[in-house]
């Protein structure tokens, strides 16, 4: 399959049993609505099958909130519809993003179809979690990935550094254990202080929780000198993996333009490939009772679509592209939008030191990975 025929699906499920103090996604604690939403995110499936037509699915991955709190029931009612509705195609990857404290449930994920668990076990260290706010404790992030390799043939693991007083030793130490699992993929990412979070307001009393970005980018330099000998390659900004095979098959529909429905309170998506058709985004209603109700209603969720202009799709697939280490094909960005980017800008950070040209291809060069979308702006005239 071509990637301009690649059709992805993401699922969001909003709820957690905890909110985290760092967390600014769109997320709710349970109300006992579960079977409420699930009929609504079933009925959504049909709608946007209307929609799209028959494409097969490369990706379906349930992210959140903690769809691991889902029961194996529904998320194999998910994987069924889908799979009705449009199939999937060869060598798909169906992937849940899981709390460690979930793991009685990862059996019975791979029952249902998953094939690749993502572990939020931020830290293995249960000082650290306790200071993230999280709810689990450091053996209880050994089990999960224990138990996640056992379930299902790719497993993930996302982690946390740069809290404020974490010392390049101590996350040489957590990068250690959790290369030393046996996993193929981790994802690690910096600790940021957002607004309107509980960490937010603790800032802004004027509380130090986070490394500046300065000696955070000394911990990026460490990831990537430990990772990579233990045979991992960093793919993407805040992605390293085994092997080709072990990459986040979704996350690249993201950063590589493909299209992607979003169904589940808040979910984004993306449909449509080149400036003739021009790509619309969507966004579903953010909370799960307005979402439920717009789908009673007869619409399938969308509070929000926006045809985007051939400029804006250009930003997009400029920012999103340049994170891969292989790095963004201009070739590519002219036949989808019609547009190139900003040539001095380009220039420019090239004699800077933080691009790199081969031929049609734009990439970060490792100082320019640091600096991530501050690079990438200056492609975008
Ligand atoms: S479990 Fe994940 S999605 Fe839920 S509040 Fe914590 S960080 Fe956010």
């Amino acid at each position: 399959m071509s990637k301009s025929q690649a059709l992805g699906l993401y699922i969001h499920w909003p709820y957690c049993a905890r909110i985290c103090p760092y967390c600014d996604f769109n997320v709710y604690r349970p109300k006992g609505a579960d079977d409420l939403l699930l009929a609504a995110i079933l009925e959504d499936l049909r709608h946007w099958r209307e929609r799209t037509g028959a494409r097969p699915l490369a990706s379906l991955h349930f992210g959140g909130g903690t769809p691991s709190l889902m029961s194996q029931q529904a998320v194999g009612d998910v994987i069924d519809l889908a799979e009705h509705l449009w199939g999937f195609a060869a060598a798909a990857e169906l992937g849940l993003e899981a709390n460690p404290n979930d793991l009685a449930g990862f059996a019975g994920f791979a029952a249902a179809g998953i094939n690749r668990l993502s572990v939020g076990v931020q830290s293995f260290q249960s000082d650290v979690l306790e200071r993230l706010g999280r709810d689990h404790s450091g053996d209880a992030a050994r089990a999960a990935v224990d138990t996640a390799l056992k379930a299902v043939p790719q497993v993930s693991l996302d982690l946390i550094y740069a809290w404020e007083g974490q010392s390049l030793e101590n996350w040489r130490s957590e990068l250690e254990t959790a290369l030393g699992t046996g996993v193929g993929h981790i994802s690690p990412y910096q600790l940021t202080i957002e607004q309107n979070t509980a960490f937010g307001k603790r800032a802004e009393r004027g509380e130090t929780l986070a490394l500046e970005p300065d000696d955070a980018a000394e911990f990026y330099e460490l990831t990537d000198e430990i990772a990579s000998s233990a045979g991992f390659e960093r793919y993407e900004i805040s992605n390293h993996a085994r092997s080709k095979a072990a990459q986040s098959r979704h996350n690249r529909l993201y950063w590589e333009g493909g299209d992607w429905i979003g169904v589940g309170p808040g979910a984004h998506g993306r449909l449509g490939q080149s400036s003739s058709g021009g790509r619309i985004a969507t966004e579903a209603a953010r909370r799960p009772g307005e979402y439920a109700q717009s789908i009673k209603s007869g619409s399938w969720g969308v509070a929000d679509e926006e045809q985007l202009s051939a400029e804006d799709e250009r930003a997009e697939r400029i920012l999103m592209g340049l994170r891969l280490l292989e790095g963004l094909d201009l070739d590519d960005l002219h036949a989808a939008t019609g547009l190139g980017i900003d040539e001095t800008g380009a220039e420019r950070m090239i004699a800077t030191g933080l691009l790199q040209r081969d031929g049609a291809r734009v990439s970060l060069t490792r100082e320019g990975q640091v600096l991530g979308d501050a690079v990438s702006m200056a492609l975008v005239p």
